[in-house]
């Protein structure tokens, strides 16, 4: 019965000047999501996209995809009709036949201004044909059953279920950042959440092999790997963290030990996101969540870069991010055990306000530069 989905993209519709190009990359990013299935055509036609389905396309797979592409507000499976009033109604008529609904309510919307119908007027004339052959009684704020008219340049599109897209924007209009991955619950949402925004994500990971096992490495991966449902395809960096850590640890102070071994990734992430263009780090802090994550720290552990850093899930509570998780599927991979390189090594009760002059003080007891070159000449990147 459909011939067509008309997909509709919501807050880039508002861009001005940039709206050709957000367009041009949603376009772009659907094809990619699209690849390898069965379709006619994706086209452009007054403010939506049309695809033209064949007798071979596979509706839900299809649909599936258009649900992971940020930008899109939302889509619905049409019949194509004629811009012919006997012709709509005869396709409004096979769109519901098979409805058990008893109110109905008909929403026209009217692109082309040429169409002498306005919609209101095209509303009133659906609605009667419904009233009339199909018992259906009209209700416009409670309707059980909507149905959409669409007329845009010479065609017309009729359709009965929107279905919600991700909304945001499409990935990539926002430049590149890159995401600092550690295997716990928060990284993977923050990476989420800047996706949303039009990033275009490359990710970083820490590891302390083979000090410790590679569960963290196969975690990062797995994470990725469920977050590629976004973007396809991504850049992973592993760096080799542990040479640096046992500096930390045999020539400073404990309690300085996290905000030391963040300080160093967060020098060697804006090495990184130089070398590949990408415009700022993300991380998954969130004020107070732990001693590393006050206001206090954050500045210190700043301080080492010209970078911004991101970090969207700031203000967030611990079960909103839960709950984020959860809802990006994230979350089972992230509470595997994992041995993580930051709790190698750490105090229980870290230095909650650090002192700028006292951690530069212990970082003169080390080589940066050495340690960061060493590290940054082990990295090894993939793509997954
Ligand atoms: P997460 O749930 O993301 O691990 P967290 O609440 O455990 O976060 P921390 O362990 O203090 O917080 O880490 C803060 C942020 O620093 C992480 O969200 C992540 O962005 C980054 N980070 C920490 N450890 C690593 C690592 N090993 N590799 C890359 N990034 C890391
Ligand atoms: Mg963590």
């Amino acid at each position: 019965m459909y011939t067509h989905i008309v997909i509709h993209y919501g807050e880039i519709a508002i861009k001005g000047k940039n709206r050709p190009y957000f367009e041009r990359v949603l376009i772009d990013n659907i094809k990619a999501h699209l690849k390898g299935l069965k379709y006619n055509n994706l086209r452009k036609i007054s403010g939506r996209f049309i695809l033209e389905l064949n007798k071979d396309s596979n509706l839900e797979e299809i649909k599936n995809k258009l649900k992971n592409i940020f930008g899109i507000s939302y889509f619905a499976f049409a019949i194509n009709s004629s811009q012919d009033i006997d012709d709509i109604k005869k396709n409004v008529s096979e769109l519901i036949q098979d409805e058990k609904a008893k109110t109905v309510r008909v929403l026209t919307k009217r692109s082309n201004k040429q169409f002498k119908i306005n919609s209101l007027e095209m509303n009133k004339i659906i609605g009667e044909h419904l009233i009339k052959n199909h018992n259906l009684t009209i209700d416009l704020v409670d309707a059980e059953l909507s149905i959409w008219i669409e007329i845009v340049e010479k065609y017309c599109f009729i359709y009965k279920n929107k279905i919600e897209g991700l909304n945001g924007l499409p990935i990539g209009v926002s430049g590149k950042v890159i995401g600092m991955l550690s295997g716990g619950i928060d990284s993977p949402v923050a990476s989420y959440l800047m996706m949303k925004r039009g990033c275009k994500m490359i990710y970083i990971h820490f590891h302390s092999a083979p000090y410790t096992d590679k569960s963290s490495i196969e975690k990062v991966k797995d994470i990725i790997k469920l977050l590629n449902k976004y973007q396809l395809q991504s850049k992973l960096y592993l760096v080799p963290f542990i040479d640096i850590q046992k500096e930390i640890m045999t020539k400073t102070d404990k309690e300085y030990r996290v905000i030391l071994y963040r300080r160093f990734m967060t020098r060697i992430a804006e090495i990184i996101a130089r070398k590949d263009e990408a415009n700022a780090i993300v991380t998954g802090e969130a004020l107070g969540q732990v001693a590393s994550q006050t206001s206090a720290n954050l500045a210190v552990i700043e301080e080492t870069v010209k970078i911004p850093i991101l970090r969207p899930l700031i203000a967030k509570d611990k079960q909103e991010i839960i709950d984020l998780a959860i809802k990006i599927d994230t979350y089972e991979i992230s509470i595997l055990p994992h041995q993580d390189c930051c709790t190698l090594f750490i105090p229980k009760h870290p230095a909650t306000k650090s002192d700028l002059n006292i951690i530069k003080r212990m970082e003169e007891k080390l080589d940066v530069n050495k340690l960061i070159n060493d590290a940054i000449k082990n990295i090894e990147k993939m793509i997954i």
